[in-house]
């Protein structure tokens, strides 16, 4: 047993779209429920961490959390261009150095050794890290089961399609790998079938990194995926732990959305409202944009838009004007509880993991518009295995295609059986995070994984 004042977890961010958040969640989750002794650091990059702790690094409530700041790799003066690949491929340059010097800083000036390292698993270095200092790796996947386990058949997939071969039929699915008969190739993140970017070099090096990890952490839960798929993670990683749907801690103001979202959606009737986001990183093009307004204000559906592109708003302002009695824009939205919300009938999602298991655990049909990496598998798993959803025509927002999504999902017989659907995973999810479920249970050997081990 340890003596918990020499545990120290060491916490490493991806700091790009809505990585930091969940693996800050897990950090706060983790800590509530180990001792107060226990002490954990969060080494994310200056800029995220401005976002994510208000006062000098220190969360209100959590003394035994602290944020540390790893250099970005962005060079002085440094002008982008406008790729939102580069600030992700300079940070990339600059690992697994900027995370190994700042931690060695706080090693020394804490006089504490890190006994942990939970980390995003993109930060594949860590293994290597890890066993470099002697201590457990245990990596969080922010994304869903599949993914995953498409990731660490990366080779199998390769030696079948050929890689960086734009021959591949799109359509052929993927019955070669465990429980993914489902799952087509135009559903695969691009990254797996091409190895040329310093960020799909990074998910390859992940999936070889993994099964050294002394567990794999998801926000998940057992059964939500084929047996097979579970099965085929199990036999290439030492433990996976589905420790979700994970609790979010309370909102505050900023992340509330300031906008009062909740009593506006009290003044509608039940099921009503298009709840609609992409995500922290996405926007539809032009054309896109307009077809959905288009199809909002001629079905005359209320609508609540989280929208935060300032380069795209011109775009929608007459729209917004125009609605501005039925619709609601504001910059962020409690999305939690805004899917949870009675008056909301539907999710126009991007299909980021995040967002649809929110919208399992609200009990919210979504209509899909996946971009890219895991967001066309999780469409996928959506309408045609959970059928919780349903996607849009030729997969883009078309005026027609939305006209019709949005007549499935909201004012049709099929809408009720999509319910019905979800309400079914809404429960298995509810069971595993009952007192003996299994993403309870999961969660408490990771609480034991992180804080069993000291360097004394
Ligand atoms: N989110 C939110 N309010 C917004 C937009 C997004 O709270 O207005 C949160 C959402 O609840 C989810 C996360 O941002 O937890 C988005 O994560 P997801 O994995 O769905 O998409 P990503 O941003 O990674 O593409």
């Amino acid at each position: 047993m340890s003596a918990e004042k020499n545990v120290h977890v060491a916490a490493f961010a991806f700091p790009f779209g809505s990585h930091p958040t969940p693996l800050l969640h897990l950090v706060q989750r983790l800590a509530a429920a180990a001792s107060p002794a226990v002490r954990f650091s969060y080494f994310n990059t200056a800029g995220s961490n401005r976002k994510l702790f208000p006062a000098a690094n220190l969360l209100p409530g959590h003394d035994n959390i602290k944020a540390y700041d790893v250099e970005d790799g962005v060079p002085e003066g440094h002008v982008f261009s406008g790729n939102p690949l580069e600030p992700i491929g300079l940070f990339i340059g600059a690992t697994p150095q900027n995370f190994k010097k700042r931690l060695e800083e706080v090693v020394e000036e804490t006089g504490s050794k890190a006994t942990c390292l939970l980390t995003d698993a993109f930060l594949w270095f860590a293994a290597e890290m890890a066993e470099e200092i002697g201590i457990p790796w245990v990596a969080f996947w922010t994304a869903g089961p599949t993914p995953i386990s498409l990731h660490l058949n990366t080779d199998v997939i390769l030696a079948k399609l050929g890689q960086n071969d734009d021959k591949q039929n799109q359509d052929q699915t993927l019955d070669f790998i465990p429980g993914m008969s489902a799952v087509h190739v135009a559903d695969l993140p691009q990254e797996i079938l091409h190895l040329d970017t310093p960020f799909s070099r990074l998910l390859y090096s992940m999936s070889l990194a993994l099964p050294r990890a002394a567990a794999v952490v998801l926000n998940s839960f057992d059964g939500i995926v084929d047996a097979a798929v579970e099965n085929d993670l199990k036999s290439k990683l030492r433990k996976i732990l589905n420790v979700g749907p994970s609790p979010h801690p309370p909102l505050n103001e900023e992340e509330r959305g300031g906008g009062d979202c909740l009593s506006w959606l009290s003044n509608h009737p039940a099921a009503a409202v298009a709840y609609i986001s992409f995500g922290t990183m996405l926007t539809p093009p032009p054309p896109e944009l307009s077809a959905l307004a288009e199809v909002l204000e001629e079905k005359k559906i209320p609508y609540l838009w989280s929208f935060r592109d300032n380069s795209k708003r011109h775009l929608l302002e007459g729209f917004f004007e125009r609605t501005s009695s039925v619709g609601k824009v504001v910059e962020w939205a409690p999305q939690v509880e805004v899917l949870a919300h009675s008056s909301v009938g539907v999710f126009v999602t991007h299909c980021g993991w995040n967002s649809v298991v929110e919208s399992i655990t609200g009990g919210m049909p979504m209509i899909c518009r996946p971009f890219f990496g895991d967001q066309m598998i999780n469409r996928r798993l959506v309408e045609d295995v959970w059928r919780i959803g349903v996607g849009v025509e030729g997969g883009s927002f078309s005026a027609s295609g939305l006209a019709k999504a949005f007549d499935v999902v909201m004012f049709g017989e099929k809408g009720k059986e999509i319910r019905g659907n979800i309400g079914k995973l809404r429960e298995c999810a509810n069971i595993a995070i009952e007192e003996n479920g299994t993403s309870t249970q999961n969660f408490k050997s990771l609480v034991g994984l992180v804080t069993s081990y000291d360097q004394d």
